[in-house]
């Protein structure tokens, strides 16, 4: 190492003038935008998330949803291949019965625990139906706070189509955001009793708890027995 490279000083010079170049040039061409001046020279500029968002281009692999028919029944069949092929092994179907007489079966439950997901697509690969996709334009959750927040139920896959159907491909998306800007109201809210109600799995209705009550999600009540 040289004197000036022993020192820094010369090297933090230089970072300044890089970080002072950059701060006035913007400040100089956004201000001159505002007035309609210099429009062809670009300023660097950030999206203002959550206010504003970039547009998931139309191949984004995104959050599942569980496709449904014209009766609105699920599309899925039970055959157990999107489990099959899942490499995270975060895939849980429970078979039943159809009650529709040219279907043999239909999933009585369908979870995704979304913690294990890889968001790989494989699952939506193995799909035999088109019954299962992750185009619904969702980042997975990033928030929760307890396990069974992020192990989705089958009528949450469903329901993502119904919004996908109704509301188009932002309202999925949407849909979150509000869920998210609900739930952080409730912790900055100084009349909140605890945050055990928050974690109350009743409330949040987008995230209800499916119909079973036992403690663990079901995969991890499967993961258990074939480890058995
Ligand atoms: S995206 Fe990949 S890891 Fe996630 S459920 Fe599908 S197959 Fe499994
Ligand atoms: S989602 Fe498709 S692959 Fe998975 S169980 Fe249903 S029909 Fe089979």
């Amino acid at each position: 190492m040289t004197f000036w490279e022993k020192i820094y000083l010369p090297e933090i010079l230089k970072g300044l003038a890089v970080t002072n170049y950059h701060f006035f040039r913007n400040l100089v061409l956004h201000t001159a935008h505002l007035f309609g001046l210099k429009k062809s020279v670009n300023a660097t500029s950030t999206t203002q998330y959550p206010e504003e968002r970039k547009r998931y281009p139309d191949n984004f692999r995104g959050s599942h949803r569980l496709t449904l028919r014209e009766d609105a029944s699920v599309r899925c069949t039970a055959c157990y291949l999107c489990a099959t092929a899942c490499p995270a092994q975060c895939i849980y179907i429970e078979a039943g019965e159809s009650p529709d007489p040219q279907i043999e079966k239909y999933p009585l439950r369908y979870e995704i625990d979304t913690l294990r997901c890889i968001y790989c697509g494989l699952c939506v690969e193995a799909c035999p139906c088109d019954a299962i996709r992750m185009d619904t334009y969702v980042h997975p959750r990033i928030w929760g706070f307890d396990r069974l927040d992020f192990v989705e139920t089958k009528e949450q896959l469903m329901h993502r189509s119904r919004v996908l159907a109704e509301k188009g491909r932002d309202g999925n998306m949407n849909e979150m955001l509000e869920w998210y800007q609900q739930q952080n109201a409730e912790v900055f809210n100084p009349q909140r009793p605890e945050l055990r109600t928050y974690t109350n799995r009743d409330v949040p209705k987008h995230y209800a708890e499916p119909a079973e009550t036992d403690e663990l999600p079901a995969i991890d009540r499967h993961h258990e027995r074939t480890a058995k």
